[in-house]
């Protein structure tokens, strides 16, 4: 017999965990699936979107074409699922919920990075703006079409909270139910505060291993750091000899074992002290409990202020996000002004949006258009445009 999802929640969930027996549901109600939980369905929704194949080819920290050894949106995200998914098991939260919320959670990102966010949201200064959480929210809700009986994925309320990390309280406020903890100062589920350490204990992580790679940042300065001077020094006392890219992935490695192991030691002693009787009571505390110990959050945020100075400003990455930009305005302004300009889904998209709430509308379907754009795909549009002997 196999065994039956609500019967795994309750033999491997805490009491705090959100087990489906507490989920909001999804905004259109379906039929259970057979045996899946409804979070897995989650997942496998966001699998099998358009949305998460072009993570692929979309820049994390270096554009996609610089090397093939370097993150990619993809792997970035596969990265957070895998260290998100270790936590939860470990904490009895649940893995399927993490999975799905760490599999999505960047899936409204621009071409480009963050580079390519900030263009779009100049470009769409007049017309509401643009912020890659609330993309992909939109991705998953309204998107994404390929369910014959509504828009979007249909997710369950849970994953698409989890999804949507941060929020302004003026664009809370037109989210419903979701905007609610915005407004509120409550706290998201434990899962969804789990992903989001997860997040950035990926990046920290594997943007020193990139930046490394890539020649912007040098041991020498991780030395002078002491949490990852520390990690050099007893890597160097073990293995005298290692060849210098095996000496950096056993200190990366170490980066992550350790801020893994200290995030779920010490969520565990503020959940035991906490005692949460329930996911609802997890709502009500003052701050979020999934967090580092305080020695280990300054080591964090030490090592994230190192990574914004000497890889997120170098000139080179810096460089490549300026030409970036001038590729995302220019395909805004040409798709803005003439929307005819794109493919015919689009441009009927634009016009109907239009008719509905003028040129915000208009504006909107640009800008989710250029947003679902891969790194290369941008920049083959804006050769076409551009080139007068291409005549496609
Ligand atoms: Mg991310």
């Amino acid at each position: 017999m196999p065994t039956a999802p609500q019967d795994r929640d309750r033999l491997l969930l805490a009491q705090y965990a959100t087990a489906w027996s507490h989920s909001r549901g999804r905004l259109r109600e379906e039929p259970p699936p057979t045996y899946r939980s409804e979070f897995q369905r989650d997942r496998d929704r966001i699998i099998h979107s358009k949305a998460f194949r072009r993570l692929e080819y979309k820049t994390q920290v270096f554009v996609n074409h610089e090397g093939d050894l370097f993150r990619t949106r993809l792997t970035h995200t596969l990265e957070v699922a895998q260290i998100a998914r270790t936590m939860a098991r470990a904490l009895a939260l649940n893995e399927d919920l993490v999975e799905a919320i760490a599999l999505a959670h960047d899936l409204g990102h621009t071409p480009f990075g963050h580079a390519g966010q900030d263009a779009l949201n100049e470009c769409m200064r007049d017309f509401g703006g643009f912020e890659h959480n609330l993309q992909s929210l939109r991705v998953v809700d309204e998107l994404e079409q390929r369910y014959a009986e509504f828009d979007g994925l249909n997710l369950t309320f849970e994953t698409r909270e989890g999804i949507l990390k941060r929020c302004s309280r003026r664009q809370a406020r037109t989210l419903g139910e979701l905007g609610q903890r915005f407004l509120e100062g409550t706290q998201p589920s434990l899962e969804a505060q789990l992903t989001n350490v997860a997040d950035e204990v990926a990046y920290n992580s594997h943007d020193v291993d990139d930046g490394l790679r890539a020649g912007f940042i040098d041991v020498a300065q991780l030395r002078e750091i002491p949490f990852t001077g520390a990690l050099f020094d007893e890597v160097d006392r073990n293995y005298a000899e290692l060849p210098p890219r095996r000496r950096i992935y056993e200190v990366v490695r170490r980066m992550i074992g350790i801020q893994v192991a200290d995030l779920v030691e010490s969520s565990a002693a503020r959940l035991a002290a906490a005692a949460p009787q329930s996911p609802v009571e997890v709502r009500d505390a003052a701050q979020s409990l999934i967090r580092f110990s305080d020695d280990m959050l300054a080591s964090h945020t030490a090592l994230k202020r190192f990574l914004f100075h000497h890889l997120y400003r170098h000139y080179r990455v810096y460089r490549m996000a300026e030409k970036s930009k001038g590729v995302v305005r220019a395909l805004f302004q040409a798709f803005f002004d003439d929307p005819a300009l794109m493919p015919p889904q689009e441009s009927a998209r634009a016009r109907s949006l239009e008719s509905a709430a003028g040129e915000n509308g208009r504006a909107r379907v640009v800008a989710d258009y250029v947003a679902g754009m891969t790194d290369r795909y941008a920049i083959a549009e804006y050769q076409r445009l551009r080139d007068p002997l291409h005549l496609t």
